[in-house]
């Protein structure tokens, strides 16, 4: 039905590939670029069907349009970092493909967080007659399209929006971050907003905490609320909504060295001279960290990541809860990943099968909650991300 080109060979490029491959009738060649081409090679290893492999700097708008040119594909999957969104955004643009991803683009100098740079590229996208479908990953991506599931399916108006994302995971290492760590120390030390009564509201990042308890045994956690970018789509897509928050869980050890590293100045993203050379301490840090993709064999437990909406139906106050759960090692078994990269891949894969079979359709910049959920709720259960609804 079509060719894939998916760029970026890390945690979540391993599972794509892996995902796009078991689906020959949808994905008939896949082509995996990044900038390491030994990590492509490896992940290709794995897998028992051809994958054009191909290195590529993807912050190269050149490159870039002269791969989508050569290779020809339906629609890119970027799996890289945020920093290169736009780069591939502007090469899809002129070679005229359609394009997903999984995280906002962030400059590189400041953590930001936010939509407009992408937003502002729908015109031009409408104008070629392509689509972007912006944030096919788990949170964002999943939680958006469980959001618009509970909003057709169960209420009139949804007042309340509670996005949790519990980690039960071990992978036994003091400190590591599951995916890119740079990224998630960014994200984690950002300062915190949520929505309320039509604005952002700041507060100093993880000073608010609560307890959790998933279902189905899978534990009893802390979570932290934390500023997530669905939060800025979600409520402006459903506007009745008058409070959004995003939580995430964090082991007590992950936050002490979090703490320590911060305090030391290690999570920054200023540039500090060291012997006559600019280094950055958050990339730096990167590099002495565990790469995410090697937790893979050692992480045990479980995910479970979700949505918690309160509204009203014909009157009625209703709670819903709908999550999906999500086993380390039975991920390790079917895709050499663990839990946190394989709930983001698999997304991905959805999104861009999606948009092959022609089942989400647009012309433009687009967010998952936008199209109609069902098809992608379905295809969730078919392709390893089962999901649950509580009634309350
Ligand atoms: P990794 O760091 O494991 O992988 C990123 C890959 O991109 C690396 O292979 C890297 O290459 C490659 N890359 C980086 N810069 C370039 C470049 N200029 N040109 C070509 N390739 C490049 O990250 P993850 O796999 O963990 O994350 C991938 C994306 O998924 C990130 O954007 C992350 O934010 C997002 N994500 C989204 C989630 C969601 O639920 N929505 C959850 C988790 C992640 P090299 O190895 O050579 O450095």
């Amino acid at each position: 039905m079509g060719k894939v080109l998916i760029i970026g060979a890390g945690g979540v490029g391993q599972v794509v590939t892996h995902k796009c491959a078991q689906v020959p009738e949808v994905f008939e060649e896949i082509c995996l670029a990044s900038r390491t081409l030994e990590k492509v090679k490896n992940i290709a290893s794995q897998i028992n069907r051809p994958i054009r492999c191909e290195q590529v700097d993807a912050d190269d708008v050149a490159q870039l349009v002269k791969l989508i040119k050569d290779f020809k594909p339906d629609v890119v999957i970027n799996v890289a970092l945020p920093y290169q969104d736009l780069p591939i955004m502007d090469a899809c643009l002129e070679a005229g493909v359609h394009y997903v991803d999984t995280a906002n683009y962030e400059p590189r100098d400041e953590a930001k967080f936010c939509y407009k740079w992408q937003w502002d590229y729908h015109d031009r996208f409408k104008k070629a007659g392509i689509m972007a479908l912006l944030g096919s990953g788990f949170d964002p991506g999943v939680t958006n399209v469980f959001t618009a599931y509970a909003k057709k399916h169960y209420f009139d108006e949804i007042h309340e929006l509670d996005i949790v994302d519990v980690n039960g995971g071990n992978h036994g290492h003091p400190f590591a971050t599951n995916f890119n760590p740079e990224i998630n120390i960014r994200e984690v030390t950002a300062v915190c907003k949520h929505w309320e009564n039509g604005q952002f509201v700041e507060t100093p990042p993880m000073s608010m905490k609560k307890t959790f308890e998933c279902p189905e045994n899978v534990g009893t956690f802390t979570i932290y609320r934390l500023y997530h970018e669905e939060l800025e789509s979600l409520v402006k897509h459903f506007p009745e909504i008058k409070k959004a928050q995003f939580w995430m869980s964090f082991s007590d050890n992950y936050l002490k060295h979090l703490e320590v590293l911060q305090n030391v100045g290690m999570t920054s993203i200023e540039p500090v001279k060291f012997n006559g050379v600019d280094i950055i301490p958050l990339q730096f840090l990167k590099a002495l960290l565990p790469d995410p993709a090697s937790l893979g064999p050692k992480t045990k437990g479980k995910t479970c990541i979700g949505c918690i909406c309160r509204g009203v139906k014909n009157g009625k106050e209703l709670e819903y809860y709908v999550y999906n759960i999500c086993d380390h090692e039975e991920c390790y078994r079917e895709v050499k990943s663990q839990a946190i990269s394989y709930t983001t891949g698999v997304p991905a894969m959805i999104g861009a099968m999606m948009i092959l079979k022609g089942i989400w359709k647009g012309e433009g910049v687009f967010n998952m909650e936008q199209f109609n959920p069902d098809p992608f709720m379905e295809a969730l259960n078919k392709y390893g991300l089962p999901w649950k609804e509580i009634f309350r």
